[in-house]
């Protein structure tokens, strides 16, 4: 409880060094002294090594290249794509502040670019105010980003926010593991403690400590706890186990969302034991299909991989089991010439954990899927291929699949479908990973942390996966994880700033 040996005294103290590292920058310029401790040897978090995009409605870059956009239409799309679990005025403060906060960064000298040839629509399409093209973007970065890595953007957006803050006094701690929350006798947040070299060591936070420690996706007991269903692979690195969301529950905070996640496919490299995307830009290429043990389709291949989290959860009520889990890639040879699988470019050699066979029974056997099953859905699938259409998953009807997957130099009736008719075919496992939680502490419009009577945690801001997103049970378009984080630390600090 009540704590007067502290071992340091800051305005702000950041637990966790994301997104969060915009609330000490922002706090920073006001004249308040910020310290980020961050538990791993490195700063960044995930954030670090994601593709740095962030969802930003009608975002400058849309305005100077006359795309019509407007907050008004951002935020009936949002009371849609957050599926019933946002609050309205979470989704206002949110659309209110983003384009400050990236107004922001361009102070801070990171300037932004709309993902390429229109890639990554919003992810529902069909409901109002969707947009299709320029709210996702990236920062842009002097060095060239490497061919084929699109997640190269995350270290530029971290790296920048380090070197702003360096620049104004903000001070780091790394390999710091933050503990508890420390309280004064009303219930406010006064400060943290960490383990620093082995021993504690107390902060004050003379204007609030904003937890920032992502989501519990490493956390096999929270996952097991809360999510609806496994998840194999998560990409986050080791430090997403949870530690803010408990610190929270000891104190008695409110949580939201914790049964949800950003879904992301993956292949699983037992090699380098690393998760390697399976999405769209490769899946929704003519030519692939994914199916399960049944050998049956059972989503949209070309569609946003977020949705496809949900298809993974399906719980067979006859097999009792998670009938999609692991699901299968299967291409064949004129889309090997073509595309990369598992990123493997076509010219390289596929890895042993990429099963090759010369029909399509052998694949399905060796593979251990239901070989009609598999036949069958081949021949229909075909089918649609020659006809330019899917009536089953309608893959190839949407601009994402269209502009995300298709591939539209080939000629094809639809530029999402191509047979599966060449030997020999590929075929790969496809699990449940995440780009992290999406569950955790309840926040008000100012980022404050609320408990469970509803009131307001004195002193306790939290903002990224640690909190129970804004962004409710959906993914509104890529981007919309950072974006949401980034906005709520900027909202954060300037609340603490008194603005
Ligand atoms: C490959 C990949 C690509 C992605 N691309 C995108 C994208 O382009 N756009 C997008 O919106 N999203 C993307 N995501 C998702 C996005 O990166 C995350 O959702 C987001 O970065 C989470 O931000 P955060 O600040 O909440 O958490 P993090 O960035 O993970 O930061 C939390 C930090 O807190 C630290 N921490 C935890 N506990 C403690 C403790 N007790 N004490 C001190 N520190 C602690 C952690 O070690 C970590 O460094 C991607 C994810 C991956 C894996």
């Amino acid at each position: 409880m009540g704590n007067s040996n502290w071992d340091r005294e800051v305005d702000v103290v950041v637990v966790g060094s994301g997104t969060g590292q915009m609330a000490a920058v922002r706090a920073a310029d006001a004249g308040l002294t910020a310290l980020v401790i961050e538990k791993l040897p490195a700063l960044g978090g995930t954030t670090s090594i994601s593709g740095g995009g962030m969802w930003i409605p009608n975002n400058y870059k849309m305005q100077e290249e006359g795309v019509e956009d407007s907050l008004e239409d951002a935020f009936e799309y949002m009371k849609h794509a957050t599926f019933g679990q946002s609050e309205e005025a979470l989704m206002k403060a949110y659309l209110d502040n983003c384009n400050d906060m990236v107004a922001y960064t361009r102070g801070l000298g990171i300037e932004w670019f709309i993902i390429p040839m229109g890639a990554f629509p919003d992810y529902y399409e069909a409901f109002p105010g969707a947009s299709t093209y320029g709210r996702p973007i990236l920062p842009m970065t002097d060095d060239p980003i490497p061919p084929g890595n699109a997640f190269a953007g995350g270290g530029v957006l971290t790296r920048a926010l380090e070197k702003a803050g360096r620049a104004r006094g903000v001070d780091y701690l790394t390999g710091t593991p933050v503990k508890r929350l420390e309280l004064d006798e009303t219930g406010a947040i006064t400060g943290v403690l960490a383990e620093k070299d082995g021993a504690d060591f107390r902060v004050r936070a003379r204007k609030g400590v904003v937890m920032a420690t992502g989501g519990f996706s490493r956390n096999p007991e929270m996952v097991m706890a809360f999510l609806r269903a496994p998840i194999y692979y998560p990409c986050p690195p080791p430090g997403d186990t949870g530690d803010g969301h408990r610190m929270g529950m000891a104190i008695g905070a409110d949580l939201r969302n914790m049964n949800e996640s950003w879904g992301w496919p993956v292949y699983w490299d037992p090699d380098t034991e690393n998760p390697i995307p399976a999405y769209a830009p490769e899946l929704g290429k003519p030519g692939s299909i994914v199916v399960n043990r049944r050998g049956r389709r059972f989503f949209d291949e070309a569609g946003p991989y977020a949705r496809i989290i949900r298809e993974f959860q399906h719980f067979d009520t006859d097999t009792l089991e998670y009938s999609n889990v692991p699901a299968f890639v299967i291409v064949d040879s004129i889309y090997r010439m073509n595309y990369p699988l598992a990123q493997y470019e076509p010219k390289m050699k596929l890895p042993n954990w990429v099963t090759t066979a010369d029909t399509l029974r052998e694949l399905a056997e060796q593979l251990g899927i239901d070989p009609e099953g598999l036949e069958q859905t081949v021949a229909d699938f075909n089918r649609y291929a020659e006809e330019g259409k899917d009536p089953e998953w309608h893959r190839g009807d949407s601009a994402f699949d269209l502009q995300t997957g298709g591939d539209a130099s080939r000629g094809l009736a639809n530029p999402c479908l191509g047979p599966i008719i060449e030997p020999p075919f590929h075929g790969a496992p496809m699990w449940p990973g995440v780009l992290g939680t999406k569950g955790g502490l309840r926040i008000n419009p100012n980022g404050q942390v609320v408990n469970v009577w509803g009131d307001v945690i004195e002193g306790l801001y939290a903002i990224g996966n640690c909190t129970g997103s804004i962004m409710g049970a959906g993914y509104p378009g890529g981007g919309a994880t950072i974006g949401s984080g980034m906005t709520f630390s900027f909202i954060a600090a300037n609340h603490m700033r008194g603005n």
